[in-house]
Parts: C-alpha cells; structure tokens; sequence
C-alpha cells in the first residue's frame, strides 16, 4: 500500500511508551496472519534472533522470548518465574518501576529484600555489597535501566559484577533502554533482560520480550506461579516448534514489531539511533534552560529517554493548562511520577527528531502563559 495515504497523526507522542511510530510500522498491522502458519512463525523466528543479536555478539549463549502483554507482563513473568521455591530476590528500586517489581515479588509470595535509596539517588553500591555479605538467601538481583519514572540511567554495569562476585542471577529491566542505548548482555553479564515492543525499538504495544543466557533458563523448568505466566514454557514452545506462541499471540503488533526491527537497522542500529536519543535530549534540554526550566536530575545521572522538569517558581503555572496548550499545538507531554518534588516529564523515543524537540521548546515560549 502506499504509506503515504496514511494520515498523520494529530499529535506527537513525547511519552516514552506507546510512542510515536512511523507509517511504515503502522502499514505492517494491515494484513491479517494466522498464529501457526509457516509464514508468521518463520517471522516470529527471525525476530527472536533479531532481538538476540542486538543484545550480544555472543548469540549462542542466549535465546530470547516473546510474551504477550505489556511491559510488565513480562517483568512479572520473569519475576514469577525464574526464581526458585527456595529463592529470595533483592530489588534495586530507585523509582516506581523498581518498586513495581518488588510489588510482584510480594504478590507472588517470594521472599524479597528491597534496596531503596529514594526517588533522586542512584542505587548505593557498598549497601549492595553489605546486604549481599549479610544474608546469604538472596540468590537474585534485580534492577531497572533507565527508570522511567525519573529518566534516570542506573549502572547496571557496576551492579551486575558485584551480583556475579557473589554468584547472584542477574535480571535488568531494560524496557526504556533496550535498542536506544548500546549494551552487550554478556559484558553486563546480565543473565535476563527484559523489554517491549512500544519503547525504543519502536514498535506498538502489544507484547513484550526476554532476552535469557540459555543456561539458567533451563533451569526453570516447573518453577513458574502461573501458568500463562510461565517463561520457561512460552520459550520451550516458541523453541520447539519453530516460533510458535502458546496462546493467541498479537500477530499485528508482531508484525509491526518486525517492521520496526527493520526499519532500526536501517537507520543504522542501536548506536545511530542512541545518537539520534542523545541529540533530541540536549536540544530539548538547552532550550528549556533557556526558557528557565530546571532538570530534576544532574546531567551525570540523566538518560538520553526521557526528562523530568521541575515546574517553575511561578504559582500561575498549572501542568494541565500547559498540557492542554501543547496537545491542541501537535505534542502530548508526560505528568510527573515522584512524590517528592512536581515535575513533568518529556520523552524523546521514537519517531522524533531532534527538530521536533527545537519546535516544541519554541512552542512552549509562544505558550508561556505562566510569566
Ligand atoms: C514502560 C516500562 C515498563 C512496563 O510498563 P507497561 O506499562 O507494563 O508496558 C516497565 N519498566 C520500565 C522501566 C518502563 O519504562
């Protein structure tokens, strides 16, 4: 079909998941496919390789699932699976992502030890260590990337050495970062990293993936708390019969997905869209600087995904108005998430370029109704 004809959209989505995707995403979802022919299953194969080569040049050591759901379906999935009956999770939370897996940790019933330095500090390192010396129970580490909920980057490098110096398994939420940011999983020796198809791969929502060092997922079998949850399973099928979903999988999305695996290739890969990531970041950030606009976090801790923005001093400023204002001129901005401080929050994944971001800082000066 030609894209062309697909209208555009009325807004840019400046929120990091579902995002903006391009027409070329969004023309693969009209076609209907069925979930066991060849056809479809040879592109469910194609993209688990896809995804396993773009975490690792060492492909054979890991194998990837695809899970239906969002995002935190398959941080639950992994949670609520891999962890053994006698297992105890320690969770790095420095945000609502990070907490949400303590969540399920606790919904689940698996014993959980949570390392929470707040909302603004990176994870603290020597009370890692400690906690690790002082109960020896704790057989998993858990941590977010990019916590969303601030758009701070967690070191998940330093992290991961000191889960395998003392021969923890090693799980990172990378949904936020996975595909915008350049990692290898076998330097971070990161034994599950999970993701989704609406964040920086740029697909639509609909599932979501997890990228697994072989030898430990097989360790998993029969250990799962769900059923249609249950990782190991999803990967024996997906494994054994050659691409195959155990449940209804979201064929669309699935297909926009390969599309937009493509389409990040052509581009020139995770370092050329990481570029892409950092450049709209600091355009937009020198512009609202420039416009008297603080960033909750210091450049060091930031990543290149999303921005949160103190209000300003002025009481006449109302988030909403600006919210309002901006959606009517083309973009559609993110409340705040912490408590501790009000901010509002600005993603620049997906089909955003970094003019976009000049256009939105000159926006919000033409809008700026508060002073
Ligand atoms: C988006 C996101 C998730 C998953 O959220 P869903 O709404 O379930 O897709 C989990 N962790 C992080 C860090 C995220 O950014």
């Amino acid at each position: 079909m030609n894209i062309e004809l697909i209208e555009d959209n009325p807004y840019l989505l400046l929120t990091p998941g579902p995002l903006s995707t391009s027409k070329r995403v969004k023309a693969a979802m009209l076609k209907d496919w069925c979930t066991w022919d060849d056809d479809y299953n040879r592109i469910v194969q194609d993209i688990r390789a896809r995804l396993v080569q773009l975490a690792t040049k060492e492909t054979s050591l890991y194998s990837s699932v695809l899970m239906q759901g969002s995002g935190s379906f398959c941080v639950e999935a992994v949670v609520g699976s891999v962890i053994p009956q006698n297992g105890k999770i320690l969770v790095m939370a420095n945000g609502a992502y990070g907490q949400r897996m303590a969540h399920m940790a606790k919904m689940l019933n698996i014993p959980l030890v949570l390392l929470d330095n707040g909302e603004v500090a990176p994870p603290d390192l020597n009370q890692l260590e400690s906690m690790l010396q002082e109960d020896a129970e704790i057989t998993h580490v858990a941590i977010v990337h990019c916590e969303t909920t601030t758009g701070m980057l967690n070191p998940i490098e330093a992290v991961g050495r000191m889960a395998k110096k003392y021969n923890k398994t090693y799980i990172v939420d990378a949904m936020s970062s996975f595909g915008g940011i350049p990692m290898d999983i076998t330097d971070l020796q990161i034994d599950y990293l999970i993701s989704s198809a609406n964040k920086c791969i740029q697909g639509v929502p609909g599932f979501g993936f997890v990228i697994a060092k072989i030898d430990e997922l097989t360790k998993c079998a029969g250990w799962a708390r769900s059923h249609s949850l249950d990782l190991f399973d999803q990967w024996d099928k997906m494994e054994h019969y050659n691409g195959k979903w155990r449940f209804t999988s979201p064929t669309h999305v699935v297909r926009a997905f390969y599309e937009a695996l493509k389409e990040l290739a052509d581009e020139g890969g995770v370092i050329a869209r990481f570029n892409r990531y950092k450049t709209s970041q600091r355009a937009l950030v020198k512009g609202m600087k420039i416009l008297g606009f603080e960033t909750l976090l210091p450049e060091q801790l930031q990543s290149p995904i999303i921005t949160s923005f103190l209000y300003p001093e002025s009481e006449a400023f109302q988030f909403q108005t600006l919210y309002e204002k901006l959606k009517r001129r083309g973009f559609v901005i993110y409340p705040g998430k912490i408590t501790n401080a009000n901010t509002f929050r600005i993603g620049n994944i997906g089909e955003v370029q970094v003019d976009d971001m000049i256009r939105l800082v000159d926006t919000i000066q033409q809008e700026k109704f508060w002073t």
